[in-house]
């Protein structure tokens, strides 16, 4: 991508949104929780959902390629980082307010807050998601879930725009929510601000369902370990995690990157780089295929340039 455009963007930006912060050459090793990749280019952080749609459209039209991260919580960045624009909708986007037995909350909003909001608020329904680091709008492209829930079952309404910055606006059984997949994940398309509908409860029995999913995570994940969750989607015959130790590949490593031997199904890393890490995927799916029968495809969504 010609340098000249970002730069023309980098300058649109800032004389449009002095206030947005706006950095260039990014560490993503800093914005993921996997701690892998090179700098993106350039930075933005909206605060509202207008201004989010704002610098897509201004991307867009200045033919700069952007992406949409959260809290980085499904995503290995390669080495050489992203060439172009990320746009990180995070803690400046993450308002939220309960409204009857509704949510509202901007993409930003962290799951493991809305949670807890909702546990405060007597509302049943999102205690699945306690242990869930990921945002709101992350979590809607991914239809994020864990034990027994997944947002689709909550989901009211989802707003947002496309990647050009025009508004769309979706009921949520019209979000084409499938297994770790959207229609938002499918057409690209992005969350500014969803609603969810959520039912009575009583905050102590929603507090204790949510203490025992936090500790039966922590009894069986690898959480001390940078990870990006289960790499691999769950196939259709079996589990990912029980496939790949039934291969043997508990503690499998190439360079930093390791299959834990925690938990089979959660590749971790202990340094290294992100090509080590996409290296150990390939090999840990090509051996499973091998062994199994049954081929593996990451649930990590992977980015940028090598
Ligand atoms: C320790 C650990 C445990 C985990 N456990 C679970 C689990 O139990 N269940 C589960 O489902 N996942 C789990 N995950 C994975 C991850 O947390 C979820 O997929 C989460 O929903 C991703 O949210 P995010 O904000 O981090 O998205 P990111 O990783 O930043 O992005 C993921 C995808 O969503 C897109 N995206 C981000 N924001 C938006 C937006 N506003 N609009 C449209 N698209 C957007 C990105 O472009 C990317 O394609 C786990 C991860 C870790 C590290």
């Amino acid at each position: 991508m010609p340098c000249e455009r970002l730069s023309a963007l980098r300058e649109a930006l800032r004389e449009r949104f002095p206030d947005m912060a706006l950095r260039e050459r990014v560490p993503l090793s800093e914005c993921t929780t996997l701690r892998l990749g090179g700098p993106a280019d350039l930075m933005a952080e909206p605060s509202s959902p207008e201004e989010l749609r704002l610098t897509l459209a201004m991307a867009a039209e200045a033919g700069v390629p952007v992406m949409v991260l959260g809290r980085g919580s499904n995503v290995l960045f390669r080495d050489g980082g992203f060439r172009g624009l990320i746009v990180r909708v995070g803690r400046a986007m993450s308002a939220a307010s309960v409204s009857g037995e509704r949510i509202t909350a901007q993409a930003g909003a962290a799951l493991m807050s809305l949670s807890a909001l909702a546990q405060r608020s007597g509302l049943a329904g999102l205690a699945f998601a306690c242990g869930i680091p990921g945002t709101i709008g992350g979590g809607l492209c991914m239809n994020a879930g864990a034990y027994g829930g997944e947002l689709k079952q909550v989901t009211a309404l989802v707003r947002g725009c496309t990647m050009a910055g025009e508004p769309f606006e979706c009921a949520g059984e019209d979000c084409g929510f499938g297994y770790r997949t959207s229609r938002i994940k499918r057409e690209g398309l992005i969350v500014t601000e969803a609603v969810l509908r959520l039912s009575p409860g009583d905050p102590e029995e929603i507090q204790a369902e949510m203490q025992r999913l936090l500790a039966a995570r922590s009894e069986k994940q690898p959480l001390d370990l940078p990870s990006a969750g289960s790499t691999f989607k769950r196939p259709s015959q079996g589990y990912a995690a029980q496939l790949i130790d039934e291969c043997g590949l508990k503690g499998l490593r190439v360079g930093g990157a390791e299959v834990s031997r925690k938990h089979a199904g959660f590749l971790v890393s202990r340094g290294g780089t992100a090509a080590d890490f996409e290296q150990l995927m390939a090999q840990v799916a090509d051996i499973v295929q091998r062994e199994k029968g049954i081929r593996l495809e990451p649930e990590v969504i992977i980015a940028g340039e090598n």
